[in-house]
């Protein structure tokens, strides 16, 4: 998680690395200067190639991405950062008013998404909810066991029986939300402060995204109905209008 970069940071900087990676010269000083005036260390590249090439040589905490470059798309971009560097935290900027873009981007491997033109109000107000201390950090001690299912909150682990499902930070922590209370519905509302943030006033189209993508990595990793072995798996319910609710398994 981000936190854990941070707090073991120990160099003489502690100003946290935003990178933008903005082919729009507007935009990119707009940003270079606000986010200079606002404590961290900004850095900006007006290519996808120099801006991989900078986060490799100096891996920031934050990424600013625009998705529409010059030479690599944003969406690829995205999915290089997150296979290199899992717990970077990438916003993307976008100004495509397509909602596919933003959807392809967030399951590239990006973690939110402002819509351009934003305020710059908006954007630190959004680091700053994502960098504050996630609550889901090493709280609990014990696994979480579900049927077949156990959540290693402290290893940040999710198996099923000894396989290992391999899930993104934002999976693992709704992941974690929902087995936290089997059997109990939980508000969309419930799930995206828990998960992102209490003071979330983004689109909740992250949360579905993110369910999606949870949901697939399951199934893959015990297809329907039971998979191999009589493995059981919990299911997530959607309640439409309401949320979601992670099924107990039946008595048997
Ligand atoms: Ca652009």
């Amino acid at each position: 998680m981000h936190t854990i970069r941070l707090m073991s940071r120990t160099q003489a900087s502690d100003r946290l690395q935003v990178l933008t990676i903005e082919d729009d010269a507007t935009i990119g000083r707009h940003l270079q200067a606000g986010l200079q005036g606002n404590g961290y260390d900004a850095y900006w590249r007006r290519t996808g190639g120099g801006g991989l090439t900078l986060a490799r040589e100096s891996p920031p905490d934050v990424v600013l991405l625009d998705l529409g470059l010059p030479d690599i798309d944003g969406v690829e971009v995205a999915r290089i950062l997150r296979a290199e560097q899992p717990n970077l935290l990438i916003i993307i900027l976008t100004a495509r008013t397509d909602e596919i873009d933003v959807v392809v981007g967030l399951d590239a491997g990006a973690d939110d998404y402002l819509v351009k033109p934003f305020n710059l109000t908006v954007l630190l107000a959004r680091l700053r909810a994502h960098l504050r201390r996630r609550p889901v950090v090493g709280t609990d001690t014990e696994p979480i066991r579900v049927a077949d299912l156990v959540v290693d909150i402290a290893a940040r682990r999710c198996l099923v029986r000894d396989r290992e499902i391999d899930l993104r930070p934002k999976e693992f922590e709704l992941l974690v939300a929902l087995a936290r209370h089997p059997g109990v519905a939980l508000t969309r509302e419930d799930l995206m402060a828990q998960v992102w943030d209490e003071n979330w006033f983004g689109s909740t189209k992250t949360l579905d995204v993110t369910m999606a993508a949870l949901r697939r990595r399951l199934s893959e990793a015990v297809p329907p109905p039971n998979g191999p072995d009589g493995l059981e798996l919990p299911k997530i319910t959607t309640l439409r209008g309401h949320g979601y609710r992670l099924e107990l398994p039946s008595p048997t």
